[in-house]
Order: structure tokens, then C-alpha cells, then sequence
């Protein structure tokens, strides 16, 4: 039996003029900034206008930990919007952009798959409206000017060696993780060590999508910490008046994206922050702006829920005042597989055993989730491989941890898949069951947010972190941060920090390696382990394929 691919399913797509789409939310022509036939921004006066009416229903889609099995979150996003849809309910999605240098590095794209894709996918994979190319213009600005301060005198007293504030480039170059800048003579400044991040990995970045407006985003941009002096007092951002500049570069990336998914639904794309360093879902702008417009709105959160739906929940709710109605955990027979012990190369012989093995880590999840009072749905994304039989595990094992878990064909057959789904989902969220609280209470010593996070969602023993940690944590606190949420960076793959404990592991540590502070953004980073700011391309990367075929279409990319 011969699959179509997701690319192949896209260009077969019958997109309408955004316009169209636009209408179903009742944006007015003039309120949407057109890029092109199939892209528009939402302009911010629209978004104005907007304010005192009520919100519709939020819904997060979360997952397992990831496996190299796959699970679909994307994909379920755009099926379950496409759903409530189908149903007769109006609803939006809301995702994030990609970033454009890793699809260089490995196929793949962020706009869904199979009958479930956001379109036009080729634009939005690259690109896309210049939101990322805005931030990287914006960062580089306040970087250029901290070495040019420097180099006219130094007035604000920068100790050059603590210049924390790096360079961007929206492309995996391994090559620039570390740099020496200023080299060439007096006239080039002062050498000093310094390096790049990938542009999503940019402060601006999570600042873009935490922020409200453009005088949030102004604000928030002048509280960044870019350097200290040698006596260790920050330097900010303000005081370089680098903010204002760089407000104007993001005064259009500020705005949302609306595009379309395969079955003419309105889908908002818009920001892209890590989900290690920053909090890992789309902007605030765009949630917010979807929820005055539609009765429901389907977002996603990166990596697993021990991360993702952690930090969308305590982060970015907590700040924007959201509240989500409902939280649908994706999970799939093959990752349930392969967290039971079963090697990738055997996941398509049935194996219930496997995938018994396995539930519990979908069950802790559901039962992290729950603990923030939102009820949980458990979606499960089917793959053709998966048996009836293997279904039906999955099913009983989430029945006896008290919810449900429905069976969804999205990316085979579009919203005829999840019309189950979408019926069950929008029977909960009108329900008004949600009881949603964070984790943790803001005044919570930062320390005591890092145990609770550790020790209530990754079911660790301790938190193992030396003096010089704890002592920069007391600091932040008397500096007036310790009233920031969290934000954890550890690999997605364990609810541990080792990669390779699969399941529900207990009894393990979590290690700090380092603490930083995202003032301007609004939270402190916790990082166990190492994490990559700047990634690198694989040996053959998936740009020695990537070409334009004659007819001009783009081969390689997906
Ligand atoms: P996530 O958002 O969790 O990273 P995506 O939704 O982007 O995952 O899906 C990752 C890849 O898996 C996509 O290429 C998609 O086409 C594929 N995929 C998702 N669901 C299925 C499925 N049910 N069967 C086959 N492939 C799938
Ligand atoms: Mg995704």
C-alpha cells in the first residue's frame, strides 16, 4: 500500500485566499496585512479592538516523552482544530514556527503530517512572514551596540570579560558556538571570546511570545541583563537604550501569522522559543488574539509533558492569565512499544506485552496533569502498523488510571478521524470542570520551585545542586527575582535527566549544572545536563539534497 507524503499531500492542498479564513474569525480585509495569497498578520489595532471580549475554550496537546518512534503532536493539533471544526464548533489552532536551520541538517518539517498539516507547509518551514529573520535583526542590534559602547569609551564601566549577551544566526553552524570578535587592530575594537546561538534560542525570542504588547515587549527588552561590570552589577539592556531600536524591528514579527490547514481551518503560527532554555510554545500574542476569536482554540507544547505541558502551564498560563479547559495527552502503540523495551527496528510486530510494559509512562503523565486541575483526554495518534488488539491495551490501561483514552485517524483520513475526539473534547471544555492552578505559588523561594518541579512531576528523590547555585539563587531573590517561574532545561526523552531511562523512573536525582537568569523574558533557567544553544549539521546534511526541480518546486526539504 503506497502513502502519499506529507510534502505530496500539501501541494495537493486547496488553500483558500486568506481573506476567506480571515472570515470565519471575522477579521476584517483591512485588519489582515497580507504575505502573499496564503499568509496574513492579524494587525494590532484589529488585536486591540478585541479587548473585553469574552475568551473561548483553551485546549493544550501535550505527549509522552518523545521516542524516536514518533507521536504527533502537530499532527493531532491540526486533526483535533480540524475536528471541532468538522463538528460544527468554531475553532482555531495555534502552533509555532520552525526554525529554518535545522531543516537543513534533518528532514522534517513543524506544520503536522499526513491529512493533518498546516499549509502553505513549504513557507513556513522556511522563511515564512520574516518573523525569525526580525528577532535575529533585533538581538544583533543590542549586540553590535554593547561592542560599540565599549569601544567609544565604556561609559556604563562593562567588564568586557562578562559580556553575557552573544550573537544569533538562524542556521545549525557549529563553527560559531565560540568566537573572538574585534580582532583586526585599534580600529576593530577590543578582542574579546564570545560566540552564537541559534536564533530560537534568542532571550527576544521568548520575550516575543511571553510579551502582551509592544509596550510589554519594549519593557521587557529594556530588563534584560546583557553584561555585568566588575563589581558584578548587571548591565541591562535599557541602559545601552538599545530597547526602543529594537522594539521597532519586531513591530511587525509582533503581530500573528494566520494561515490555513488542509481543510480550510484557521491556523495561527507565530513565535518559536526553545523548549530547554525558553518555555517551548507560541506566543501569547497570537493565544490570546485566537481565543477572542474563536470558541475554541487547540494549542502545543514541546518535547513531553514533564517539560512542555509543565511550562506551558506554569509559565505561560500563569503569566497570560490563561486558563486551559482541557489537556489531551498524545501518546502511540509504537512509543508505548518502545518505552516497554522493544528496539525501533521490531516496533512493527504486534507485542501487547510491550505495550503494557510501557503505559506507565503514559500514566504518570496523566497524572502529572491532573494535578493541575485540568481534566486529561488521552489521544491515541494510530499508525497503520498498530493492532487492534495493541489498541485495546492502551485503552484498558488508561481506564484504570481514571480517563479516557480515544483512538484518532487524523493522519490518515483528516477530521473524519477525530470526530470522536473532537465530540469528547468539547463536551469537557463546556463542561467547565477545569479547576487550573500552577504548581507552585509565585512567592515560593526559587529553590523550593525547582523541588516541587522535580520532585511532583519527574518523581525524583532530591534536588542536588552545590553552594555556588544556591548561593546565585539567594542573590536573584534579593535582587527582587524571586518571585520568576521556573524554567527547566533537561533532556526530553526521560522524565529523569538521563536519556536513556525510559518509563516511570523513581528514585533518581536531579542535578543542577548551571542556573541563569531570563529577566527580560521572566523566568530562571535551571539547566541539568547539557544543553545545546547552537546545534550543528549531521554528517550528510539534508541540504546536499535539498534542490529546485524544473518545474521550481522545492525537492529535498520534507
Ligand atoms: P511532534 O509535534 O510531536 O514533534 P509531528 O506531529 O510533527 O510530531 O509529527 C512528526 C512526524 O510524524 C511527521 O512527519 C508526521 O507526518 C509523522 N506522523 C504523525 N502521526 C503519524 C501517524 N499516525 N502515522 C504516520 N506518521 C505520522
Ligand atoms: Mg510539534
Amino acid at each position: 500500500m503506497g502513502f502519499k507524503t506529507d510534502i505530496e499531500i500539501a501541494r495537493e492542498a486547496n488553500k483558500k485566499p486568506i481573506q476567506e479564513i480571515g472570515a470565519k474569525l471575522g477579521i476584517p480585509t483591512e485588519h489582515l496585512l497580507p504575505y502573499g495569497h496564503d499568509k496574513a498578520k492579524v494587525s494590532a489595532d484589529f488585536i486591540k479592538s478585541l479587548d473585553g471580549k469574552d475568551d473561548g475554550k483553551l485546549i493544550l496537546v501535550t505527549a509522552i516523552n518523545p521516542t524516536p518512534a514518533g507521536e504527533g503532536k502537530t499532527t493531532t493539533t491540526v486533526g483535533l482544530g480540524d475536528g471541532l471544526n468538522r463538528i460544527g464548533k468554531k475553532a482555531a489552532i495555534c502552533i509555532r514556527e520552525a526554525s529554518l536551520g535545522p531543516n537543513f541538517g534533518m528532514k522534517g518539517g513543524a506544520a503536522g503530517g499526513g491529512y493533518a498539516q498546516v499549509v502553505p507547509m513549504e513557507d513556513m518551514n522556511l522563511h515564512f512572514t520574516g518573523d525569525f529573520h526580525a528577532i535575529t535583526s533585533a538581538h544583533n542590534l543590542l549586540a553590535a551596540m554593547i561592542d560599540n559602547h565599549i569601544y567609544w569609551g565604556n561609559e556604563l564601566e562593562i567588564d568586557e570579560r562578562r559580556v553575557t549577551w552573544r550573537r544569533v544566526l538562524d542556521m545549525n553552524d557549529r563553527a560559531l558556538r565560540d568566537t573572538v570578535t574585534s580582532l583586526g587592530g585599534v580600529a576593530n575594537g577590543f578582542p574579546r571570546q564570545t560566540g552564537f546561538d541559534i536564533t530560537v534560542a534568542s532571550e527576544v525570542m521568548a520575550i516575543l511570545c511571553l510579551a502582551k504588547d509592544l509596550k510589554d515587549l519594549e519593557t521587557r527588552l529594556g530588563d534584560m541583563i546583557v553584561a555585568y561590570r566588575r563589581d558584578r552589577s548587571p548591565v541591562y539592556c535599557r541602559d545601552l537604550k538599545a530597547d526602543g531600536a529594537m522594539t521597532v524591528l519586531l513591530k511587525d514579527a509582533m503581530q500573528p501569522n494566520l494561515v490555513q490547514t488542509l481543510e480550510n481551518n484557521p491556523a495561527f503560527v507565530h513565535g518559536g522559543p526553545f523548549a530547554n532554555i525558553a518555555h517551548g510554545c507560541n506566543s501569547v500574542a497570537a493565544t490570546t488574539t485566537a481565543l477572542k476569536l474563536a470558541d475554541y482554540v487547540v494549542t502545543e507544547a514541546g518535547f513531553g509533558a514533564d517539560l512542555g505541558a509543565e511550562k506551558f502551564l506554569n509559565i505561560k498560563c500563569r503569566k497570560a492569565g490563561l486558563s486551559p479547559s482541557a489537556v489531551v495527552v498524545v501518546a502511540t502503540v509504537r512509543a508505548m512499544k518502545m518505552n516497554g523495551g522493544v528496539a525501533r527496528a521490531d516496533l512493527n510486530e504486534e507485542n501487547v506485552e510491550a505495550v503494557q510494559a510501557g503505559c506507565p509512562n503514559l500514566g504518570r503523565h496523566i497524572e502529572n496533569v491532573k494535578s493541575f486541575g485540568v481534566p486529561v483526554v488521552v489521544a491515541i495518534n494510530h499508525f497503520v502498523s498498530d493492532t487492534d488488539a495493541e489498541v485495546e491495551a492502551v485503552r484498558e490501561y488508561v481506564a484504570s488510571m481514571g480517563a479516557e483514552a480515544i483512538l484518532c485517524q487524523h493522519w490518515a483520513k483528516g477530521s473524519e478521524g477525530t470526530v470522536e475526539l473532537a465530540t469528547r473534547v468539547a463536551e469537557i471544555a463546556d463542561a467547565d470542570v477545569a479547576n487550573f492552578a500552577p504548581l507552585y505559588p509565585d512567592k515560593m523561594r526559587l529553590f523550593d520551585k525547582i523541588d516541587t518541579i522535580a520532585k511532583r512531576i519527574y518523581r525524583a528523590d532530591e534536588v542536588l545542586a552545590d553552594k555556588k547555585i544556591r548561593d546565585q539563587l539567594r542573590d536573584w531573590e534579593e535582587a527582587g527575582y524571586g518571585n520568576l517561574p521556573i524554567c527547566m532545561a533537561k533532556t526530553q526523552y526521560s522524565f529523569s535527566t538521563d536519556p536513556n531511562l525510559r518509563g516511570a523512573p523513581v528514585g533518581h536525582s536531579v542535578p543542577i549544572r548551571e542556573v541563569r537568569l531570563s529577566a527580560g523574558a521572566g523566568f530562571v533557567v535551571v539547566i541539568c545536563g547539557q544543553i545545546m544553544t547552537m546545534p550543528g549539521l549531521p554528517r550528510r546534511p539534508a541540504s546536499e539534497t535539498i534542490r529546485l526541480s524544473d518545474d521550481g518546486l522545492t525537492e529535498g526539504l520534507f
